[in-house]
Formats: C-alpha cells, sequence, structure tokens
C-alpha cells in the first residue's frame, strides 16, 4: 500500500503532523532498516494517518505524547515510542521548521471535554 496517495484526505495541520511523523520515521527506516521506507515503516505511516483522521481533537489537537486517549494499537504505540526516540534529536537539524511547529503543538493543553465532531473524519463526511 502506498500512503502517498491515502495522504491527500488530511488538510490543515494534521497533514503537517502526519508529514513530521513521516520525516520521522524516514530518518529512523533509513538508520535501522537501510531505506526509506520499508513496508513496516509504511505500515506504521498508514496507522498514524488513520489516527489522525480520527482524532477527535480534530485540527487544534495538542501533541499527542500527553493524550488522555492514547489510540495507537499497542504494537503501533511501541513502534511510534522507538522512533520518535530515536528521530526526535535529530530532526532540528534536517527539517527545522516542522520540529518548532511541533515544539509549539507540544506546549497546548488538551481540553477538558473531549470534542465532538471535530476529527478530519467527521468532517470530510460534513463536506
Ligand atoms: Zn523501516
Amino acid at each position: 500500500m502506498n500512503h502517498k496517495t491515502k495522504q491527500c484526505i488530511l488538510s490543515g495541520n494534521l497533514a503537517i503532523e502526519l508529514q513530521t511523523i513521516e520525516k520521522m520515521t524516514e530518518i529512523y527506516c533509513l538508520a535501522h532498516h537501510g531505506q526509506a521506507l520499508c513496508n513496516s515503516c509504511t505500515d506504521f505511516i498508514s496507522h498514524a494517518q488513520q489516527k489522525l483522521d480520527r482524532c477527535v481533537y480534530g485540527q487544534d489537537k495538542p501533541a499527542c505524547k500527553h493524550c488522555p486517549i492514547h489510540c495507537y494499537k499497542p504494537y503501533y504505540k511501541q513502534q511510534a515510542q522507538t522512533i520518535m526516540r530515536y528521530a526526535g534529536p535529530r530532526m532540528i537539524f534536517k527539517h527545522p521548521i516542522l520540529t518548532i511547529r511541533h515544539l509549539i503543538k507540544d506546549r497546548k493543553q488538551f481540553p477538558e471535554r473531549i470534542p465532538n465532531g471535530l476529527s478530519n473524519y467527521q468532517q470530510r463526511k460534513h463536506k
């Protein structure tokens, strides 16, 4: 499956977040699997995309790290942690703008109540 063709379902901040995840996964995959991107890493990005599409916090979502929901399946969550730990510190040199955008998001608070109807998925359906 080619995630790049599916990518168009996301827009705005969510598309940028997916792009950030993609860049990080590329850095990780290149160092650990000798390519950008292997099947398993491509599969991981597809999962991330699906979760971003369904994220109830929608376009204004804070960084996933402190999310009370944790929507990733355990296998992918594990993979996310491994990838982020490796690629995180390397991102600032390779993709400074994306990194800064992420750091701003990282300081954002989650709303106390879970919002309704904000997910990219729901927005897409109502267009
Ligand atoms: Zn890989």
